[in-house]
């Protein structure tokens, strides 16, 4: 297939859902990664067009929704003071933090920005001399490079405005911190497929080789999700488990080289807390010693700042594929798009705003009345 109308084919979906009613015998849990995927299962309706052995539980490859807690406070601290310019993507602004969010920090006059781009950021720093430009660098491997040849550029110019407020998360170790969890339910993973256009595929072998589960990297359109899905029934119908390649027009085994090697200059691995989860070791990236100077951490002594999650919102376990967003008390009522409590409930990707703009009226029938 070459055309994107081709994945999106209702003949050739059905003839994969057909495929996969065919090799199913047995009740299994498969896990997509990716905030992306879980949109399009969901906006497509393809977690109710399966057979009813196979479910679909929605994994923690959001970044929006990972981001803790501490550093949405941390973000608030730092635009909150005189002579910051702070510029983000738009969807961190509403993401809440303990106290308030970035769009609160803009309504009380901070510098509060969004940038489409992080070298847009450098060229706020290049354009501001006297004042301080910080860039909230969010995101998983797919992001990575783009924030990393921000700090080089920035690096290389001598722009000591310009620095960056780090979360940056991997998926590779938060796959395997799932799978070691004792209430692990996930037998086969849908693998994020953007993310593997940077990495390759060659980081899931061992998972494989440890966990003995199918990973099946995975593309975003319908046909895609259903081939990655058949694949990795395929596999543990079979008793197998090794890694394959549905998103093949996409992804290689070693990824982007030059990208990964930028990203290795720049970043160096280290522990991380993700929102809902907790920490994960050698689940992050942190600037290197040599980039110190960026660091708006350091710079703005914000590393302090710890809170705890409000009690009411599960979405650690929803993260974990442990429940449906559905199954949240608040989901849909204390909980919505405009009244979020939770992040998977702010970001676009996030399965609880998945749920509650494709599905909510079938799902939860008492939200509507
Ligand atoms: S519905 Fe809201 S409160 Fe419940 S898990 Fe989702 S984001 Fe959290």
């Amino acid at each position: 297939m070459k055309y994107l109308d081709e994945f999106r084919d209702p003949d050739i979906a059905r003839k994969i859902l057909g495929e996969i009613r065919r090799v199913t015998t047995r009740p299994w849990v498969i896990m997509e990664i990716c905030g992306g995927q879980t949109h399009s299962i969901i906006k497509n309706g393809i977690h109710q067009l399966l057979p009813d052995e196979i479910e679909l539980v929605h994994g923690p490859g959001c970044p929006v929704c990972v981001t803790p807690l501490e550093l949405i406070d941390r973000a608030v601290a730092i635009a909150s003071k005189p002579g910051v310019i702070f510029t983000s993507f738009g969807d961190m602004l509403r993401v809440p933090g303990s106290r308030k969010d970035l769009f609160m920090v803009k309504s009380e006059g901070g510098d509060v920005r969004v940038v489409y781009s992080p070298l847009d950021a450098v060229k706020l720093a290049r354009d501001n001399p006297d004042r301080h430009v910080v860039f909230f660098a969010v995101g998983f491997e797919t992001t990575a490079p783009n924030n990393a040849m921000a700090v080089w550029q920035a690096h290389r110019e001598g722009l000591d405005n310009f620095s960056v407020l780090v979360s940056h998360v991997l998926v590779p170790p938060a796959m395997s911190a799932l799978l070691s969890s004792p209430n692990n339910r996930v037998q086969g993973y849908l693998a994020a497929g953007h993310v593997c256009t940077i990495m390759g595929w060659e980081e899931y072998e061992p998972i494989v080789e440890q966990f003995r589960v199918p990973v099946v990297v995975t593309g975003f359109e319908p046909v895609d999700i259903l081939e990655g899905v058949l694949m990795v029934v395929t596999q543990l119908e079979q008793g197998i488990s090794r890694v394959e390649n549905q998103y093949s027009r996409a992804v290689r085994r070693e990824g982007n080289m030059p990208a990964r090697d930028l990203i290795r200059r720049v970043f160096e691995i280290s522990d991380r807390k993700w929102r809902g989860i907790g920490s994960i070791p050698m689940s992050g990236f942190k600037l290197r010693a040599e980039f110190a100077a960026h660091d708006a951490e350091l710079l703005f002594d914000a590393g302090a700042i710890q809170v705890d999650e409000p009690e009411i919102c599960i979405s650690g376990l929803v993260l974990q594929g442990l429940k449906k967003p559905y199954e949240c008390p608040a989901f849909g009522k204390e909980c919505t798009p405009m009244t979020p409590l939770g992040a998977t409930m702010v970001s676009t990707e996030g399965a609880c705003a998945a749920y509650h703009s494709y599905h909510r009226h079938q799902l939860v029938p008492d939200v509507t009345s």
